[in-house]
This record gives C-alpha cells, sequence and structure tokens, in this order.
C-alpha cells in the first residue's frame, strides 16, 4: 500500500523537503509510540447487506491521535509500512478490533463480522497466522467471522511462502477478500491459485459509476465474474441511492460500504448507528 508521493524529490533541497521530512519524522516518532501511548484509535465502518438493508459486518479502519486531532491512515500507513512498524500496529488492529467485535456479538447480533486491512509485510511475518489464531481463541471468535483484506499486489510474485499462510487461513476457516480490486496490477489468474472469497470492488470504479458509463459495464462484468466463481461482492464507496440501486440491479447477493450508509465511526457511534438501522428495518417491515 506504500504510496510514490515523495518519492522523487531528493534531487534539489528546498524548504519545502524539509518540511516534508520533519512531518515525516514526526509521524514516525509518533507511530513508534502509539501503542504505549494509547494512541491509536480504531474506526469502523458498516458493511450493508443491500437486499435486506441490514448491517453485517464492519470494515476496521485505523486513525492515529496527535493531540486533539485525528491523523488519517493515508498519512502513516506507509510510514509504518516502511519502518516495519506496521507489523505491531497490525497486530494492535487486529486484537483490538476483535475484542470488540466479541462484545458487540453479545450486545447487538453474533452473526457480525469483523474486515481487517493487512499489509504485505504484516502477512509475511513469521507470527502471522499464530496472531490470528490466538486472537480469535482469547477472544472466543469463529474464523469466519473474520475477514482478511489484503490488496493484489501481495498476489503479483509467485510466492511459496504466500500460498502456505493463504491455505493456513482457508483451513482454519477465515475468510480471504481482495481490496480494492481492479486497480492492482495482478493477472485475474491468481483467482484460480489462491483461496480468495470476497471482491472488494474499489471506489473509483463505484463513484464514477453513472446511468451507462464504461464503468457499469466493468463493474456488472465483476459481478457476473464473482458469481460464476461464488466469490461475494462488496462494493466500496458508495455515496448516493443511485449508485446502490444501480448495484442492485446487477445483483441480488451485495453488500456495500460508503458515505450514504454510514462514514468511519468509533465503536459507540456504531453501535447507535446499528439499532437505529435495526430499529428502522423491524418498523419498516412491521407496516407490511
Ligand atoms: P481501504 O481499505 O480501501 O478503506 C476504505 C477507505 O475508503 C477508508 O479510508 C474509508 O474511510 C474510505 N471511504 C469509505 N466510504 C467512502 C465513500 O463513500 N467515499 C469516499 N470518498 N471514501 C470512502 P481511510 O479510513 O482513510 O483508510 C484509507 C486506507 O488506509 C484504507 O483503504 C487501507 O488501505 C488503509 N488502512 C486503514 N486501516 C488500516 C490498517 O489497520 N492496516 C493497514 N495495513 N491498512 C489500513
Ligand atoms: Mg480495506
Ligand atoms: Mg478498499
Ligand atoms: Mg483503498
Amino acid at each position: 500500500r506504500a504510496k510514490d508521493e515523495g518519492r522523487s524529490c531528493y534531487a534539489f533541497y528546498t524548504p519545502q523537503h524539509n518540511e516534508i521530512i520533519q512531518e515525516r519524522l514526526r509521524i514516525e516518532n509518533l507511530l513508534r509510540h502509539a501503542i504505549k501511548n494509547d494512541a491509536l484509535e480504531v474506526h469502523y465502518q458498516p458493511i450493508i447487506n443491500l437486499r435486506s438493508n441490514k448491517i453485517t459486518g464492519m470494515e476496521a479502519l485505523l486513525r492515529l491521535r496527535d493531540g486533539d486531532q485525528l491523523i488519517p491512515p493515508d498519512r502513516f500507513i506507509s510510514i509504518a509500512e516502511e519502518t516495519g512498524l506496521i507489523i505491531s500496529i497490525g497486530e494492535w488492529c487486529l486484537r483490538e478490533s476483535c475484542k470488540q467485535l466479541a462484545k458487540w456479538h453479545q450486545h447487538l447480533d453474533p452473526n457480525l463480522y469483523i474486515s481487517i486491512n493487512v499489509s504485505t509485510r504484516q502477512f509475511q511475518s513469521k507470527a502471522f497466522m499464530e496472531v490470528i489464531e490466538t486472537t480469535l481463541r482469547d477472544n472466543q471468535l469463529d474464523a469466519d467471522k473474520l475477514l482478511i483484506e489484503i490488496t493484489e499486489s501481495l498476489l503479483l510474485h509467485d510466492n511459496q511462502h504466500n500460498l502456505e499462510v493463504f491455505q493456513q487461513l482457508n483451513r482454519q476457516g477465515c475468510r480471504i477478500a481482495i481490496d480494492d480490486f481492479g486497480t492492482g496490477y495482478s493477472a485475474l489468474s491468481y483467482l484460480m491459485k489462491f483461496p480468495i472469497d470476497v471482491l472488494k470492488i474499489d471506489r473509483s470504479f463505484i463513484g464514477q459509476s453513472t446511468v451507462d458509463g464504461k464503468e457499469n459495464s466493468l463493474i456488472k462484468a465483476i459481478i457476473q465474474m464473482s458469481q460464476g466463481m461464488n466469490l461475494k461482492v462488496i462494493a466500496e464507496g458508495v455515496e448516493t441511492s443511485a449508485q446502490s440501486e444501480l448495484l442492485q440491479s446487477f445483483s441480488n447477493d451485495i453488500c456495500a460500504q460508503g458515505y450514504l450508509f454510514s462514514r468511519p465511526v468509533n465503536d459507540t457511534e456504531f453501535a447507535k448507528i446499528f439499532m437505529q438501522l435495526t430499529a428502522k428495518n423491524v418498523s419498516v417491515s412491521g407496516q407490511n
């Protein structure tokens, strides 16, 4: 997930570059002490089944506290990856969100699942599988309640170790999603090679979908392919009801997340949103 921004600007020294370097060092420093200082927060974005209009799960999205500000992941994940700090931070995120999920199983709905972003470096770390297993056990969670999001770039190279981790996750019962599907450089053949369960259609396609644009054909093709291959689809970045209706016209078994339903929110807000939507669904079906 590392971004290329700011990589090619070492040739000349300017005051702006100095600022960029200072800011980078500052974030690196915040990250280094983030766990000890309790400076990481997980926000949760509901994932909705468009047919039932119910929340079926949530994506865990990290934020870094900086005084009274929250730094978004686009400004710290790549730094965490480059420094290797992503391994401990990613493990913290996994533990924290599984702990939260176990509470929601008691108070909201025992079928909810959590979707977690895993960087290549974390995926390939020695302890990865062990951390997953321990976390599930500690929180008494069934493995099918955990969806692991990885990006296409992880599948780019033929790598025996990766394949083994995939097979272990699969045996364990965890589900695997390809995040930002369609934006990477991988060949589709990896869908045959790895035990993938879910495709998350990147929000850039959803955002540009119009009544009959090219993006529509692309979204439709991804959905049709998924149906043929027994993969689930989650559409990212759904912001309008027109987009939601379009997706529903393509499939009666599709999930979505996006600002139309909710932004990523903290745990308290998530529980409120869940209960509001449940109450609304009950009153709607009560009228029939
Ligand atoms: P992602 O996994 O593709 O997450 C979806 C991003 O889209 C989130 O940004 C979310 O806030 C945003 N989003 C959701 N719905 C909408 C919408 O309707 N419109 C628009 N414009 N945006 C929407 P966020 O939270 O800033 O996260 C950015 C990226 O940071 C994530 O992209 C993910 O790649 C990475 N990330 C976040 N948390 C973690 C983590 O714990 N570990 C790792 N390795 N990466 C993480
Ligand atoms: Mg994601
Ligand atoms: Mg995504
Ligand atoms: Mg993304």
